[in-house]
């Protein structure tokens, strides 16, 4: 079994990577799907597929490399949103088995010996448009696409930007056993007190961790000072490895979720969050027992380089009311 991922965290704070759709979005590879598909989750949120990574697969090597020089020591390989069923909605279920293998062959050829891949597997979205009686179907696509990213040779999972704790479950289910450390990260949407399906944070954190998650934790939707809450309350929650990757956009009192704002997809650049906020979050992780940092949406390799000098800076204070 690679332990990589484990040995580096026993010896100090890892640092990953993120934000790759919404960058590639921006750099004209990948589509946001803005006023074309309405799946579930509202406004603009039917596309966001990973097809770049055999349409424009240069495109995706240079976005690794350029996280790699910032600093990651983790390549998360482009398989969000890869399940056979979403692509199918994108027009690439064809593909499924060939995406899947690219995004991981690409991570790695960038990767070498200087950074570990990771495999990601998000949710459906089918719990969202058709309820828990989807759990058969989505089942049979994690199953595939866990498989495919196994034979692909990944160091560990990362199973990320589940609203619902029950469909996270299922993949940890079809993950777990299987060889690999495990990453398990909620996106608390709309609410950061709950998963959609109403488990507080720190239950969630401690159901994931006894299910077989390695590291637990949040990703996506909310801001650094948005999201250390939740961060804090899993911690307390559970021993293990908290896992933090938040995006760089500015949620509200009102919506904390930035795929519930307004500006989502078109206008994001209207709340960019500072780079500064990322160098704060990764300077007081070291107090709050984060162990693993990345970023998610709106992050790009300045991002990673700002939480880099973050960590290698004193203890700063996070400025929650800033970010609201
Ligand atoms: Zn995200």
């Amino acid at each position: 079994m690679s332990k990589a991922i484990l040995e580096l965290l026993g010896k100090d704070i890892v640092l990953g990577d993120g934000g790759y759709l919404v960058e590639l979005e921006r750099r004209g590879y990948v589509d946001s799907g803005s006023g074309r598909e309405k799946v579930g989750t509202g406004r603009g949120s039917g596309q966001f597929t990973p097809e770049v990574a055999i349409e424009n697969p240069d495109a995706l090597a240079e976005l690794h490399r350029e996280f790699l020089n910032a600093g990651s020591q983790v390549l998360q390989a482009l398989t969000f949103f890869a399940t056979r069923e979403k692509l199918t909605r994108a027009g690439y279920g064809q593909e499924t088995e060939k995406i899947n293998r690219a995004a991981v062959e690409i991570a790695r050829a960038v990767a070498g010996d200087h950074a570990l891949v990771a495999g990601s597997v998000s949710r459906t979205q089918l719990f969202e448009s058709e309820g828990p009686s989807a759990a058969g179907h989505v089942r049979e696509l994690f199953e595939e696409q866990i498989a495919l990213l196994l034979d692909a040779n990944v160091d560990f999972l990362i199973l990320e930007t589940f609203f619902r704790l029950d469909e996270m479950l299922i993949a940890l289910e079809c993950a777990r056993g299987k060889g690999v450390p495990l990453m398990a990260t909620i996106s608390f949407r709309p609410l950061t007190i709950r998963s959609s399906d109403g488990h507080s944070p720190a239950e969630c954190a401690r159901i994931l961790a006894g299910e077989g998650a390695d590291m637990v934790g949040a990703n996506c939707e909310q801001e650094p000072g948005r999201m250390m809450p939740i961060l804090r309350a899993m911690r307390e929650a559970t021993s293990a490895v908290i896992a933090a990757q938040p995006a760089a956009f500015r949620t509200t009192d009102e919506t904390a979720s930035f795929t519930r704002m307004p500006q989502f997809p078109d206008a994001l650049e209207t709340i960019q969050v500072a780079r500064q906020e990322f160098i704060d979050f990764a300077a007081r992780a070291k107090t709050e027992g984060i162990a693993y940092l990345g970023g998610c949406c709106g992050c790009n390799a300045a991002y990673i380089k700002a939480m880099a000098r973050g960590l290698a800076a004193p203890v700063a204070e996070l400025k929650v009311e800033e970010a609201v």
